[in-house]
């Protein structure tokens, strides 16, 4: 249910999220431009007791929310989330130009990737420390060192840095290092992961599953607001078909399918749609005119020796040419990296 207020007065809003609470609900609050909303979630069972709250002069109204993902959607926020990561907004007109290894493999390698990545006009480091592999054999990432090479790259180069973790036991350690938390594909359903993220107080980059419609991959996002973390960012990276030519399909509609449900910003990963890194430049031109609000770039100091993805990892060279690229259509869709 969502409890539309006619002021945003903090007594006003405190007193409607102790009520909220006290009928056994989770409440809420979201400040928007137009409106601030308590979103009431819990067993709809007692909406009757929520409805009552309509007697107070500055509740406008309060409605039932009718898809199932009750935070995420454009029903409780018609307007487009911002998220400020580090300084670094993504959402509305401004686009975050994500880039750098699959893997950490060395603290010089990080060190001149995230140089390589700023001085081409980056403004957010990505590093695998704790990789996802579908191998146990292959490598496995860096771990702690990888997130302590990644945080005095970042800092060098005054960039935010997002990283994964795999378990809901790294959560910390990764909060603590990082500035924003990636959940992987295959970790889109973990819902432990999930909820613990939803706790770490630093936003998430929620990748959608190779095999999971947009529904799951919404609901997977809920998870998280649900634990009272609002700053989630929704990754299209790829989904499963049956063509073989490239590692996985980009599913360019998701952006604006997602786009009209969902008040969270939506970013593309052509890197890992594509498998490849002669189609990225293209598929990076599509994320943005399709109005993706970022992109995730792989990209390597010197792909041919990278332990992981080097098959898919931009040359430095090519990575300043997918820039220079993307910063007229930019221009058209009316946004800029920030
Ligand atoms: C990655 O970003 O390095 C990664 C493993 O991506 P995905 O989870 O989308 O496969
Ligand atoms: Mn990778």
């Amino acid at each position: 249910m969502i409890i539309v207020m006619s002021t945003s007065r903090q007594e006003d809003v405190d007193h409607v999220v102790a009520r909220v609470e006290e009928f056994g609900y989770k409440p809420h609050v979201i400040y928007g431009v137009e409106r601030t909303v308590v979103a009431a979630v819990g067993d709809e069972r007692g909406k009757e007791r929520l409805t009552s709250l309509e007697s107070l002069p500055y509740v406008e109204q309060v409605i039932r929310i009718l898809k199932p993902f009750k935070l995420a959607g454009r029903e409780v926020k018609q307007e487009n989330t911002v998220i400020e990561c580090a300084g670094v907004l993504i959402g509305g007109n401004h686009f975050a130009l994500m880039a750098g290894p699959c893997s950490v493999e060395s603290e010089e390698q990080i060190m001149e990737s995230a140089r390589i990545a700023k001085e081409a006009g980056a403004n957010i480091l990505r590093g695998g420390a704790f990789k996802p592999r579908t191998s146990p054999y292959s490598f496995q990432g860096m771990e702690m060192e990888g997130l302590r090479a990644l945080r005095k790259a970042a800092d060098a180069y005054h960039m935010p840095f997002v990283t994964e973790a795999t378990t809901p036991e790294q959560i910390p350690v990764v909060a603590q290092y990082a500035d924003m938390i990636q959940i992987g594909a295959r970790n889109m359903q973990n819902y432990g992961l999930l909820r613990a993220a939803g706790k770490a107080g630093k936003p998430v980059l929620l990748k959608r599953g190779m095999m999971s419609t947009i529904n799951e991959f919404l609901m997977s996002a809920e998870y998280i607001l649900s634990e009272g973390n609002p700053h989630v960012i929704l990754c299209e990276r790829g989904i499963r078909t049956f063509e073989t030519e490239t590692r996985n399909t980009l599913d360019i509609q998701a952006v604006p399918v997602v786009k009209l449900h969902s008040h969270l910003p939506v970013i593309v990963d052509p890197s890992h749609a594509a498998g490849r890194w002669d189609i990225i430049i293209p598929m990076a031109c599509a994320a943005v005119a399709a109005g993706a609000d970022g992109i995730i770039v792989e990209m390597h100091p010197n792909p041919e020796v990278a332990l992981s993805d080097g098959q898919q990892s931009l040359r430095p060279k090519k990575f300043q040419r997918l820039v220079e690229t993307l910063k007229p259509l930019l221009a058209v869709m009316k946004k800029e990296i920030s």
